[in-house]
């Protein structure tokens, strides 16, 4: 496994690469949901690449940037584990030296869910992949069903500006009792861990509501916030049902919604969700 810790020593490495790059972008402080993604994007490529890079732009001046939890060391032995061919690690200012001015955003579909809450989070995650992609040169890239929204917004952004790579969605990976694995789960206090798993069964009770037939959106967001709100700790963001394409709120379910919501339990606050229809 090699590593690059500038931009153009990653262009380096890539120039001497042969055959496919299958690319997945991290933060760092790696579980078994970015491990997943690294085996796939092995699996289905000559190399694969991985990046760890805490992009400062895609965190609001309120938000947990410089908490962000990072373990550099641990990171690169289990991506050696998993199979990563290079371990890109720029530096901030590499990334963002002084003067630099230029923005990618997608519209639509950015406006709602985490975009709401997090006005100017996209705008920041869309920059680096490009700046990413630009970079790494990838033929795939990987990402988590984890951040569906995310997933969503990225291949917008490869469709709209015909890049030329292909995005893959892997399965969210979850831990033994349902919670959806992610970096910021190191946050949580024993009893907010012991309570976590409150977002899954929301979301598993939304998908046996379903299968039974229900298909009134409302009566559905009703009962997992009924079942959210018995536990203390938990502070509602959102619940979502919106259709899958325009992640417009839907009242009644016809084709395939994402079901969405985010919680904050304590310090962290915690995503996820479940694809119906
Ligand atoms: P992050 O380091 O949080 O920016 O995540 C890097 C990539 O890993 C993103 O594509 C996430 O969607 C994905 N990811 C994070 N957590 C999980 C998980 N539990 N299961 C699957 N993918 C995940």
């Amino acid at each position: 496994m090699q590593t690059a810790h500038s931009t153009e020593e990653m262009k380096g490495l890539r120039r001497k690469c042969k055959g496919s790059v299958g690319f997945v972008p991290t933060m760092g402080y790696l579980h078994e949901g970015h491990l997943e993604l690294v085996r796939l994007a092995k699996n289905e490529n000559h190399i694969a690449v991985v990046s760890i890079f805490v992009n400062p732009t895609q965190f609001a001046p309120s938000e947990d940037f410089k908490a962000y939890p990072r373990d550099l060391d641990r990171d690169l032995a289990l991506l050696e584990s998993a199979g990563a061919d290079i371990v890109f690690i720029p530096g901030d200012k590499d990334m963002y030296p002084a003067g630099y001015d230029t923005w990618v955003e997608v519209k639509g579909i950015t406006q709602t869910l985490e975009g709401r809450s997090r006005p100017t989070h996209f705008q920041g995650v869309t920059t680096v992949c490009n700046k990413l992609f630009n970079i790494v040169q990838p033929n795939r890239a990987y990402f988590g069903q984890k951040d569906a929204q995310q997933a969503l917004v990225i291949e917008k952004m490869v469709s709209d500006l015909n890049m030329n790579l292909e995005i893959v969605v892997a399965p969210t990976i979850r831990e033994k009792d349902g919670l959806a694995m992610s970096s910021r789960n190191i946050y949580l206090t024993p009893e907010e861990r012991r309570s976590a798993p409150v977002l899954h069964k929301a979301l598993q009770l939304a998908s046996d509501m379903y299968d039974k037939g229900e298909r009134d959106a409302i009566l559905i967001k009703n009962a997992m916030t009924r079942l959210i709100t018995a536990v203390p700790a938990a502070k509602i963001d959102y619940i979502s049902i919106a259709d899958i394409e325009t992640l417009r709120e839907v009242n009644a379910i016809r084709g395939r919604v994402l079901i969405s919501l985010a919680v904050k339990l304590g310090k962290p606050r915690l995503i996820d969700n479940v694809i119906l229809g």
